[in-house]
Order: structure tokens, then C-alpha cells, then sequence
């Protein structure tokens, strides 16, 4: 298989099986809502922090497949990690999605994600695959909605 098959399977299966879809209203978590104008796509993320550590990721919107996908792909890639890991592995996503490069510990680290490298080529379609990852760091560093 095709490099750019898997990727596309992995983007297809997160957006038909969207993972921590939902929200939970409780105030354990930090809420953060974005909106993509270019594209209407429309994504809330919530965080639960707890000693440092993201301890779970809620997700929730409407979009196109590469942006509720992305959501999906960003809240399993980080549930779990400290939050310097996960500041890390946004950088690096955000990284890649420029089309830098990035080193094999950090393609290692980014998982499923690196799902998104195509999208480098599309540079009108990389607001939607950073919507849900910018979400998650203004959650992280405690911002609020913009
Ligand atoms: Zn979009």
C-alpha cells in the first residue's frame, strides 16, 4: 500500500469514527471554540488538566473531513501526555503542515498525524488541520475563546 493510501485511510476512519466526540459539560474542563471562517469549519475542544498531565480531550463540530478528522486524530494523539509533551507534539505538528521538516523522534511521537504531512501541498486546507491542534494549546496555556 501507498503511503498516501494509509493516510488517507487513517484520515477517513477518524472522520467516520470520530474519537472523544462530544462534549462534557463540567467545569474539570477547559473549553475552547474556533471557527474557520475560509472553510466553516466549527470546532470546541475540552481539556481536562490534572497534575500537568491532559488527562482527557473532548472534541465536538462541524467541518470537512481533514478539519473534524484532525480533531478526532489530535485528542487520541494527546490524551495522556504531560503538557510540555503536548506543546511539543503541537509544534511539530504545526511544523510539519509548513512543510519543514521534522526528525524521525518527532514523526514517532506525532503518530497517526502525520497523516496530515499531504497537506503541506494544500496550503488553503491547513487552517483546517490545525483548527483543533490550536484549540488544544489555548486550552493548555489557559487562553480563552478569541
Ligand atoms: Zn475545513
Amino acid at each position: 500500500m501507498k503511503l498516501e493510501d494509509l493516510y488517507r485511510q487513517v484520515i477517513m476512519d477518524h472522520y467516520k469514527n470520530p474519537r472523544n466526540k462530544g462534549l462534557i459539560d463540567d467545569e474539570k474542563y477547559k473549553q475552547i471554540h474556533l471557527h474557520n471562517p475560509s472553510c466553516g469549519d466549527d470546532i470546541i475542544i475540552e481539556v481536562e488538566l490534572e497534575n500537568n498531565i491532559i488527562k482527557d480531550v473532548r472534541q465536538d463540530g462541524k467541518g470537512c473531513s481533514i478539519c473534524c478528522s484532525s480533531a478526532s486524530v489530535m485528542s487520541e494523539t494527546l490524551k495522556g501526555k504531560t503538557v510540555e509533551e503536548a506543546k511539543q507534539i503541537i509544534a511539530d505538528f504545526f511544523d510539519m503542515i509548513q512543510g519543514n521538516e521534522i526528525n524521525e523522534a518527532e514523526e514517532e511521537a506525532l503518530g497517526e498525524a502525520l497523516a496530515y504531512k499531504g497537506v503541506a501541498k494544500f496550503p488553503a486546507r491547513i487552517k483546517c488541520a490545525t483548527l483543533a491542534w490550536k484549540a488544544c494549546e489555548k486550552a493548555i496555556d489557559g487562553d480563552n475563546d478569541e
